[in-house]
């Protein structure tokens, strides 16, 4: 059984789906405005655990991530230019050939750290009939207002508005410094805005209510119901949207229906520097490209983020990254070093402590997705394996290559796990020259590519890691 933490619930529950074999798994996506950094690509790092975790419990996962292509204002509030709008102007390009720009790099970047795609990636400017057809419903059913600059969903109508992120609505009226415009309340959210006067916006569209474009919180709860029919099973985001952006999507679809929009709420942590979030207007901005940029490969990232909790905040360094990347080698090093051992042969002690790691690294993963402590299991694995091989002890080689095939398919670090046909022999030296190499013996470290070179085989260096392939 998976146990996940619930936010709504503010507990770790065990996870029943809605269909016994399927999952319906709704995540927010990027705003497709500039290029997403590393912290963003965390939260698509978090899908991807939480997708594959899903898989390993043999459930199928059938996943939308939505891409915002407008409606997302400067400011989580309702105040600000639309973020798209921004994008085009400073590149001169329209705010269509921004989101097609950017989207495009956000994709090669998931491909680049091995996430596994999602069925649908909607649009919120393709949904905006339904969006539409959602703020008319709720003006019917007496939710809405309209001010000068747009219809705003009436949040003192919806009496369960705090309970989802345990809100304090008093205090947040009482603090509220923010220019509410004509809002009667702090937490009302706007569910369309009136292009500005004497202002013709790239992205409008014609409503009952007049020219304009839809607020940023409806779209998910269209693009949702439309695709997964909402209630479905999971719905993510990073935690910052749990006040707001969910908090409002959830009080739009149950004043529509009566239903609850996801049964299981989960939310990533931030990527910060020096515990700074991690942002676009702070200036502590790293893309994956300034990453491979400086010799990393992408799967070190991934690495670093699997190596902390979903639920708490990683603080991103070089030295972190270095110290993953290292940790990676570690890995690739072990399966190099295991698979240079010919023949596979028996060891009872050893191919049981194969079957309690996997054991253990599952229940790890299914409770609520320690993927650090499902790594730590590894590691201890390693250490012991290697032990065992420095004591001349039988290796059950094929057993334990198994076993790394079955860790990645959640780890996913591309680990060299195909069946080298390259000789046992060649492996060695291959290995020797890892070791020169990391230990900066470039003389020997040469010397011993040569010695590779005469005997047909090829050392490649990519992104820090060595690969050999027969000439
Ligand atoms: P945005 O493009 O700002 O709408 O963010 C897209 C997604 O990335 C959202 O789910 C955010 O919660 C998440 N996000 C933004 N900044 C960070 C960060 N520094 N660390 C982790 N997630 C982040
Ligand atoms: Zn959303």
């Amino acid at each position: 059984m998976i146990k996940l933490y619930n936010t709504p619930a503010k507990a770790i529950v065990p996870f029943k789906s809605i269909h016994p074999k399927r999952v319906s798994l709704y995540s927010c996506g990027p705003t497709v405005y500039d290029r997403q950094h590393i912290g963003n690509l965390r939260k698509g790092l978090f899908d991807d655990l939480l997708k594959r975790t899903l898989q390993l419990h043999s459930y199928n996962v059938y996943s939308v991530t939505n891409i915002t292509d407008v409606g997302h204002l400067v400011s989580d509030e309702d105040t600000g230019e639309d973020k798209l709008e921004k994008g085009a102007k400073r590149e001169n390009l329209t705010a269509l050939e921004i989101a097609e720009k950017y989207t495009k790099l956000w994709q090669e970047d998931l491909e680049k750290l091995n996430i596994i795609p999602s069925d649908h990636y909607p649009k919120a400017t393709e949904y905006i009939k339904e969006q539409i057809n959602l703020i008319k419903r709720l003006e019917r059913k007496g939710y809405t207002y309209i001010t000068s600059d747009g219809v705003y969903f009436d949040t003192s109508k919806f009496p369960e508005y705090a309970d989802f992120a345990h809100l304090n609505l008093k205090a947040q009226e009482a603090g509220a410094r923010v220019d509410m415009g004509d809002k009667k309340s702090p937490s009302d959210f706007a569910l369309w805005k009136f292009s500005p006067k004497g202002e013709t916006r790239q992205m409008e569209w014609d409503s009952p209510w007049g020219i304009g474009f839809p607020g940023w919180h409806s779209e998910c709860v269209v693009m949702a119901d439309s695709l997964l029919h909402a209630p479905f099973d999971i719905h993510t985001g990073g935690k910052d949207h749990i006040p707001i952006h969910h908090t409002n999507e959830i009080a739009q679809f149950k004043a529509d229906t009566g239903k609850p929009m996801a049964h299981y709420w989960l939310h990533s942590y931030f990527l910060t520097v020096n515990t700074a979030k991690m942002s676009k207007s702070a200036g502590t901005f790293i893309t994956l490209d300034d990453i491979i940029a400086q010799g990393y490969s992408p799967l070190d990232l991934r690495l670093l983020v699997l190596m902390a909790h979903y639920r708490s905040d990683i603080d991103f360094s070089w030295e972190s990254l270095t110290q993953a990347k290292q940790t990676r080698q570690r890995i690739i090093d072990f399966i190099n070093r295991v698979n240079t051992i010919k023949p596979h042969r028996k060891n009872l002690k050893l191919q049981k402590l194969i079957r309690d790691t996997y054991n253990n690294f599952k229940k790890s993963l299914f409770s609520d997705l320690d993927s650090p402590k499902a790594i730590a299991h590894i590691f201890d694995f390693i250490k012991e394996v290697n032990s065992s091989i420095d004591a001349g002890d039988p290796i059950p080689r094929r057993h334990i290559i198994k076993l790394f095939q079955r860790l990645e398919r959640v780890l996913s670090l591309d680990l060299p796990l195909t069946k080298p046909d390259i000789p046992a022999e060649i492996m060695l030296i291959f290995n020797n020259r890892n070791q020169a190499r990391a230990n900066k013996d470039f003389a020997q470290a040469d010397k011993l590519r040569q010695e590779l070179s005469n005997l047909g085989y090829t050392i490649q260096d990519k992104d820090g890691q060595s690969v050999i392939i027969k000439t």
